[in-house]
């Protein structure tokens, strides 16, 4: 992949983690711009437009300045699709900053980068990932649409270690989906799978970014 100076970004901003088993972590959210997927029930789609381009080191500036007054340990890279552009630089940077990186991935691309956590996010119809990710995600985000089956939940849970979660998230908390998250949970525990949990967006139940 090509060195490129500049990186395209959406926003930069200060929060608590609102999804996954780092929920209510504080956190500095990157968000980069594009995605390679266009979903259906994509919540966003800010991202797929081409964002502000800024440097690595603009980036760190920025990230550094909201530590001043919110001093966050963790940055989470997310978008659209962070690994569609080339942010080993700013990963060094943010690492020799001394944060705690995780990055928020659809996984149809893998980079070998010092991440602390892995979230991975599967996309409906065919839920693809690229194989590393199966011994290193940390959590598997899989939005309840109607297209998520238990076949899908099975074959997931066959593929990653049991030691992974995988987190059932209402698509943005939508009682139909809620209800849906629940009976997949019920079916699952009948079949015996271990470790599906739910997960809802605290971000937007209590209204921050
Ligand atoms: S992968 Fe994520 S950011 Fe990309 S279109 Fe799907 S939901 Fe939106």
């Amino acid at each position: 992949m090509p060195q490129l100076p500049t990186l395209r970004v959406i926003e930069v901003f200060a929060s608590l983690q609102g999804e996954g088993l780092r929920q209510g972590d504080p956190t500095i959210f990157i968000r980069l711009a594009g995605c390679n997927l266009r979903c259906p029930f994509c919540d966003t789609r800010r991202a797929w437009r081409n964002g502000q381009e800024y440097s690595a080191e603009q980036i760190l500036d920025k990230v550094k300045r909201l530590r001043e007054r919110f001093p966050a340990r963790w940055v989470c890279l997310t978008g659209g699709e962070p690994l569609l552009q080339d942010i080993r630089k700013l990963v060094r940077l943010l690492k020799k900053e001394k944060f705690k990186i995780q990055v928020e991935t659809n996984a149809t691309r893998y980079e070998s980068l010092p991440f602390d956590w892995i979230t991975i996010s599967p996309k409906p119809k065919r839920y693809v990932y690229a194989p590393p990710y199966r011994k290193l995600a940390n959590e598997v985000k899989l939005v309840v649409t109607k297209d998520l089956t238990l076949q899908t939940i099975k074959k997931l849970r066959r593929a990653f270690s049991g030691k992974t979660p995988l987190l059932l998230q209402p698509q943005s908390n939508r009682p139909w989906s809620v209800a849906r998250a629940l009976e997949l949970i019920e079916e699952s525990l009948a079949a015996g799978l271990e470790n599906i949990r739910l997960s809802l967006q605290v971000h937007k139940i209590l209204g921050l970014r």
